[in-house]
Formats: structure tokens, sequence, C-alpha cells
């Protein structure tokens, strides 16, 4: 189990950037971008990743669309794992199977590949995204693994949002770098 030094833990923290009133006013986006070209902080981060996963005996990295799609898409490679894209709805071209949960007003859904770990029977799945905020999206993305017969292990983001309660209404493990 690799634990991050407060050291560490800060040098990513702050190259996270906060742009108030986007995309709305009153939300407070966590702009991940800066931690993408900030070499240090983002190479401190992937090897935390790495070391903390290599010892969960997982199948598959499963990443959220589309930020967790980069986080998701190096800590698979460095694991020598395979990557899943959980995308939004439309944009996969195969037979999908899809989840919707609740937005503020009406609904949005999440889709994944019918056949996507087929590869290995009950594959032990990691699901990352960079932000948790209500929870809706994870907790649709990991039920949306497990009706496709994997089996979500743990659920990771960057960074948590943690006055929203989001990981509430997960029932896989919930494990967040940095806390907001
Ligand atoms: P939720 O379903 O409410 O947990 O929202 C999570 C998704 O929305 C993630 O894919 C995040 O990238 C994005 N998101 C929600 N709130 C924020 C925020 N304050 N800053 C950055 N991204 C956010």
């Amino acid at each position: 189990m690799s634990i991050l030094s407060t050291e560490d833990k800060n040098i990513i923290l702050e190259s996270i950037r906060d742009i108030p009133d986007f995309p709305k006013k009153g939300i407070v986006f966590k702009d991940i971008t800066t931690l993408l070209n900030t070499p240090k902080a983002f190479n401190l981060l992937m090897n935390h990743l790495e070391a903390r996963y290599q010892s969960y005996n997982l199948d598959y990295i499963a990443g959220i669309d589309a930020r967790g799609f980069i986080f998701g898409s190096i800590l698979a490679d460095r694991l020598n794992l395979g990557f899943v894209p959980v995308r939004k709805k439309g944009k996969l071209p195969y037979t999908t199977v899809a989840e919707k949960y609740l937005l503020e007003y009406g609904f949005d859904e999440v889709e994944v590949h019918i056949d996507a770990f087929e590869g290995k029977e009950g594959a032990r799945v990691l699901l990352i995204d960079d932000l948790i905020a209500t929870g809706g999206t994870a907790k649709a993305a990991a039920s949306l693994i497990n009706k496709v017969n994997a089996h979500c292990v743990e659920c990771c983001f960057i960074a948590e949002l943690t006055f929203l309660n989001g990981k509430e209404g997960i029932e896989s493990d919930v494990y967040s770098v940095l806390e907001f």
C-alpha cells in the first residue's frame, strides 16, 4: 500500500486550479489541466497510483468520460492492464449496455461495450475519474461494470468534494487522493 507524503500531496493539491462560477454560477470547478501540465505533480500522482494498485490483482482499469481516460489509460499501461472507456451516451460504436443517472434537471447516461471485460470471467476492475461530486456518475459507471459481469473492486478519484457525500451511495470501496 502506497502512502502519499504530506509534501507530495501538497504538490499535487497546489497544481489544481479553482475556477469560480464554471460551468455555471455557484460552482467552483476543479481544473486538473494545470496538474497535467505540471510534470512533477503529474508524475508524483501517477507513481502513487501505480504503487497503490500494483497489489490489487486487477484485470482492467475503467475510466469515466473524459478526464478519467487520461489517468486511467496511463495507469493501465503502467500496470500492464487493459483500459476500458465508460462513455457518455452515443459515443461507443459497438453494442453497448447503458445506465441512467439523475442530474439536477433531467438525467444523463453512461455506456460501456457489452464485451469490454469478456477477456476475463469475473474481471476485477478499478474505476477511475478525476473528481467525485454528488457521486451520480461514478455510481452509474460502477453498476454498469457489475452489469456486464465484471466486478468493480474500487472507485478512485483524484479529488473528492467531501461536503457532497458523493461516496455514500457507492457500493464499492472508494479512494480519493485529495479531499476538498
Ligand atoms: P458527480 O456525478 O456529481 O459526482 O460529478 C462528477 C463528474 O462531473 C466528474 O466527471 C467530474 O469531472 C465532473 N465535476 C463535477 N463537479 C465538478 C467540479 N466542481 N469540478 C470539476 N469537475 C466536476
